[in-house]
């Protein structure tokens, strides 16, 4: 273990790349079927739902609501802050479109299901994580 609590940051491929990379500029890039207009999440060469390859990355909103949550106290490593918040929230763009993040600017014990959440970034060396943080309703 190192001295000080790391994030384990994401293996960066082509397909993810605009994802991790993307929070640079401050918008949430994700891929998307240009056939049918699906989002993809996590991302894939091929459309789920109508199997064509023509899917690139566009960017979202990044407005979002909490489907769940659930906070940990519990301090891992070194230099660890807590509690915090991890939570699944749903983008505004499409039903069932979700990512697994942290919930940050707020007292982790006032996070409720169904609150509204905007996207903001915290670079780690050459990755943009997307976190959110609540946003008037
Ligand atoms: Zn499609």
């Amino acid at each position: 273990m190192s001295e000080n609590y790391q994030r384990t940051l994401p293996v960066i491929d082509d397909e993810n790349r605009a994802f991790w990379h993307g929070g640079a500029d401050g918008r949430l890039h994700l891929m998307r079927c240009q056939d049918c207009g699906y989002w993809l999440h996590p991302p894939g060469p091929v459309c789920p739902e109508c199997l064509s390859d023509g899917v690139t990355i566009e960017t979202v909103s990044g407005e979002a609501t909490v489907e769940a949550l659930t906070v940990n106290y519990k301090v891992w490593g070194a230099g660890m802050q807590v509690p915090y918040v991890i939570a699944i929230v749903e983008l505004a763009e499409q039903k069932g479109l979700r990512l697994t993040t942290n919930i940050v600017g707020i007292d982790p014990d006032a996070v409720t299901i169904g609150m509204p959440v905007r996207v903001v970034f915290e670079q780690d060396e050459d990755v943009w994580l997307p976190l959110f943080e609540p946003r008037p309703a």
